[in-house]
């Protein structure tokens, strides 16, 4: 169950005694209760499956009937990050490392960026942009190869590091609000708000995907629509934090015998209209450039035949890795290490 696992990775739980809620509420205690560093696992499932309801008929013939791959594998790249030491940096980028808006001075191109800063640097400040690029040739290959398995592990992975690239606070070295004591808004916008509001309010269908003709330069004026809002994303909940108080801003909730504290349901909504619906349309574009990018992989190889495809069994060496990546993840969750980003 989608809820039930993010709830688990986005929250705080605590022994049940309704005196040591008191206390924590008494004390204000600082419980940190944000998610996995990326969009939630909840809005990132969304994505990639609403994704598949732009896709034209010829590419419905694969991804609908795998709709639950894509929507289930959307969140593999996270958990890979346990197991891949180097993986961290394919889900965001601390552009502000490199001056002000609209940082010119970092060349758009991979070449040239690591000729001016080095690799090293670039690497570390992370590389959403460009690895969305490698994650597309490799697409775009294997829809040339006819391999189905190639095919949706790819579209999967491809959709979790584009909808990374649309969250403001992954282009942004505040990434948590460490810098400025509100940590735990990286899960409140990303998790939170989204678990609360889409399933009721959003409209994820959206339209048809499109053929992207410059992929790169798709993908930084997304990164630079992130970067351009994350001022916004910090800013307002500063500024909403001062007009509520600590018992008015969280709030206690009782989970399978456990308690939960999570930002609550009136600071969410309040926050969530001063952003004027920034998290809907986010995720809005995230799905349109998913099965937009998808769907320009696919054209790019000549727009294969998906009903004649080869390879469509997953592997052993496949299913074992699955594994792992569950097991990986699941390990970190008992260690209370899922809540912060490992390569940070
Ligand atoms: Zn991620």
């Amino acid at each position: 169950m989608i809820l039930s696992v993010s709830a688990v990775i986005i929250t705080f739980v605590l022994p049940l005694t309704y005196h040591m809620k008191k206390l924590l509420l008494v004390t204000g205690a600082v419980l940190c209760c944000h998610s996995l560093f990326s969009w939630g696992f909840y809005a990132h499932q969304q994505i990639n499956y609403y994704a598949v309801f732009m896709l034209p008929p010829e590419m419905m013939v694969l991804y609908k009937p795998n709709i639950q791959f894509l929507t289930d594998h959307a969140v593999d790249p996270d958990k890979r990050r346990y197991i891949v030491s180097t993986e961290g940096a394919h889900h965001y980028i601390d552009i502000d490392h490199y001056g002000r808006y609209p940082f010119d001075s970092l060349p758009r191109y991979w070449s040239k960026a690591i000729e001016k800063y080095g690799k090293d640097t670039v690497q570390a400040n992370g590389i959403v942009p460009w690895y969305i690029q490698t994650m597309l040739s490799r697409l775009t290959a294997a829809f040339k190869e006819k391999d189905q398995v190639k095919i949706l592990k790819l579209s999967a992975d491809i959709g979790h590091y584009i909808a990374d690239s649309h969250v403001p606070l992954h282009v942004c070295s505040n990434h948590n609000g460490q810098f400025t004591n509100q940590q735990g808004i990286h899960g409140f916008w990303e998790s939170r708000i989204p678990e609360l509001l889409a399933a009721t309010s959003w409209d994820f269908f959206i339209g048809k995907a499109e053929y992207i003709s410059n992929p790169l330069s798709f993908t930084w004026n997304r990164v630079l629509e992130s970067a351009a809002a994350s001022d916004s994303v910090l800013t307002f909940e500063r500024e909403l934090s001062k007009q509520f108080s600590s018992d008015q801003k969280f709030s206690f909730e009782e989970r399978n015998g456990k308690v939960i504290r999570e930002y609550s349901t009136t600071y969410c909504l309040a926050y969530n209209k001063m952003l004027n619906n920034m998290i809907e349309r986010r995720m809005q574009q995230s799905i349109y450039a998913v099965a937009s990018f998808w769907y320009t992989a696919w054209v790019n190889a000549g727009q294969p035949d998906l009903k004649q495809l080869t390879n469509k069994t997953f592997s052993q060496e496949d299913l074992k890795e699955f594994d792992a990546l569950n097991n990986a993840w699941l390990n970190e969750q008992l260690k209370g290490k899922g809540e912060f980003l490992p390569d940070r």
